[in-house]
C-alpha cells in the first residue's frame, strides 16, 4: 500500500505495517488526551501505562521470572559497550569476550580503553568472522561472558547459546531480540538498540538480572549507572518516550497478531530457509557465512563480481526491493529479514534474484 517497498534495511529497519498505521491514527490525539504521545508528560498516567505495558509484554514474551528488570535507556547499544565493564568490573575480576565481528570488537574495545581486565575467550577473526566459535573454554572466575547473539554485519548468529555455568552471560541482541525464544538460564543481561527489530532508534532495551545491580558502584556518573534506571523504573530523567511507545506496539503485534516468539521463530526460519536454499542451489549467489552459523536475520551474500553486485542492488531498487547493499566495511550484499519483513517480501526477493541471474 501507499508505495511502500520491501524493506531489507539493516537498521533502522522495517516495522510492522499495523504498528505504523496505529501510530499514524493516534498521532494527533493519543488515547483521548487531545495531545500527541510526543507531547504528553512522561510523568503522566498515560505514559506510565505505555512504559509498564512495554515492560510487561517483554516479560511475557521472553518468559522472564521476577529476577529480571526491564529498562529503557538512551545512547543505543553502543553506550552499553562502555556501561557494561564500567558497572560490572569495578569491584575487581575480569570478563571474557567472544569476538565474532564488528560489534563484538567494539564492545571489547570499550572495556579495554577503560583498562578493565578482559580476555578474548574465542574469536572467529581467522576466517573473517564467517562462523561462530564452538566449545569455548571460559575462565571459570570471569565476572561475565560477553556475546553478540547475532552479527548484523558478518551475517552470523549463535544457533544456540553456550553453557557458561555459573558465569552470567551479557548478550548484545540488538539484531535478533524477540526473533526467537531465549533460554534465560545463564543470562545476566540482554541489551538491544531498538532500531533493528523492535522499534525506532533512540531507545535501548536492557534486561538485567537483579543480582548484577549489586556490582554497580556508587562512584560512577549517575547516568551511566544501571542502578539509577532500575530504581526509577527507567524514569530517572525523561526516557525515550516515542521509542518506548513504538516498542509497546511492536510487542503487542508480536503477542496478538504473530502469536508469540515460537511462532515468530518458525516464520523467521521459513524466511531464511527460502533464501539460503535458493542461493545454495543457484550456482551464482554465495552466502558468506558457514552453514551452522548463518544468521536468520541478516543474510549476507556475494555475486560473482563486484560489478554484478552493483547492478543487482540498483536493479533491485528499481523493483521496489530496498536496502540490499552490504555494510560499507565488508561490501557485497545483505538482505536483512527481521520480524517485520514478511515471507512475501522474501519470496518476491527470491523471484527477483532468479530473474536477475537469468539475465546476467
Ligand atoms: C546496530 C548494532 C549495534 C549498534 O547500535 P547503536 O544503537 O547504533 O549503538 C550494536 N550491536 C549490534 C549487534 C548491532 O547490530
Amino acid at each position: 500500500m501507499e508505495n511502500r517497498i520491501h524493506n531489507f534495511n539493516a537498521g533502522p529497519a522495517a516495522l510492522p505495517l499495523p504498528v505504523l498505521e496505529e501510530i499514524r491514527n493516534s498521532f494527533l490525539n493519543f488515547n483521548g488526551s487531545g495531545m500527541s504521545i510526543t507531547e504528553i508528560s512522561h510523568r503522566s498516567k498515560g505514559f506510565e501505562a505505555v512504559l509498564n505495558d512495554a515492560v510487561t509484554r517483554t516479560k511475557r514474551l521472553l518468559k522472564l521470572n521476577d529476577q529480571y528488570e526491564v529498562l529503557f535507556l538512551q545512547g543505543g547499544a553502543s553506550l552499553q559497550f562502555c556501561m557494561i565493564p564500567l558497572n560490572f568490573l569495578s569491584q575487581g575480576g575480569s570478563a571474557d569476550y567472544v569476538n565474532t565481528g564488528t560489534w563484538a570488537a567494539k564492545a571489547l574495545k570499550e572495556a579495554q580503553i577503560q583498562n578493565k581486565p578482559v580476555k578474548v575467550a574465542a574469536s572467529s577473526e581467522d576466517r573473517n568472522f564467517c562462523y561462530i566459535p564452538q566449545n569455548i573454554a571460559f575462565n571459570k572466575e570471569a565476572v561475565y561472558v560477553h556475546l553478540t547473539s547475532n552479527n548484523t554485519i558478518k551475517g552470523t548468529q549463535w544457533a544456540s547459546l553456550p553453557d557458561t555455568g555459573k558465569i552470567p552471560m551479557v548478550i548484545d541482541m540488538s539484531s535478533d531480540i524477540m526473533s526467537r525464544p531465549v533460554d534465560m538460564e545463564h543470562i545476566g543481561m540482554i541489551y538491544a538498540g531498538a532500531q533493528k527489530n523492535i522499534g525506532p532508534a533512540g531507545a535501548c532495551m536492557v534486561i538485567i538480572r537483579k543480582d548484577l545491580l549489586d556490582l554497580c558502584p556508587g562512584n560512577i556518573p549517575t547516568m551511566l549507572n544501571y542502578r539509577t534506571f532500575a530504581e526509577k523504573n527507567s524514569m530517572y530523567n525523561t526516557p525515550p518516550c516515542f521509542g518506548i511507545y513504538t516498542i509497546s506496539l511492536v510487542l503487542k503485534w508480536l503477542e496478538e497478531t504473530v502469536g508469540g516468539l515460537e511462532k515468530m521463530d518458525a516464520l523467521n526460519r521459513q524466511k531464511a530457509d527460502l533464501l539460503y536454499s535458493f542461493m545454495d542451489n543457484s550456482g551464482f549467489y554465495k552466502a558468506t557465512a558457514d552453514k551452522g552459523s548463518r544468521s536468520l536475520m541478516n543474510v549476507t551474500f556475494r555475486l560473482p563480481s563486484e560489478d554484478l553486485e552493483k547492478r543487482f542492488i540498483a536493479k533491485a531498487a528499481e523493483n521496489h526491493l530496498g536496502g540490499l547493499k552490504g555494510h560499507r566495511s565488508v561490501g557485497g550484499c545483505r538482505a536483512s529479514i527481521y520480524n517485520a519483513t514478511g515471507l512475501n517480501a522474501v519470496s518476491d526477493l527470491v523471484a527477483f534474484m532468479k530473474e536477475f541471474q537469468s539475465q546476467a
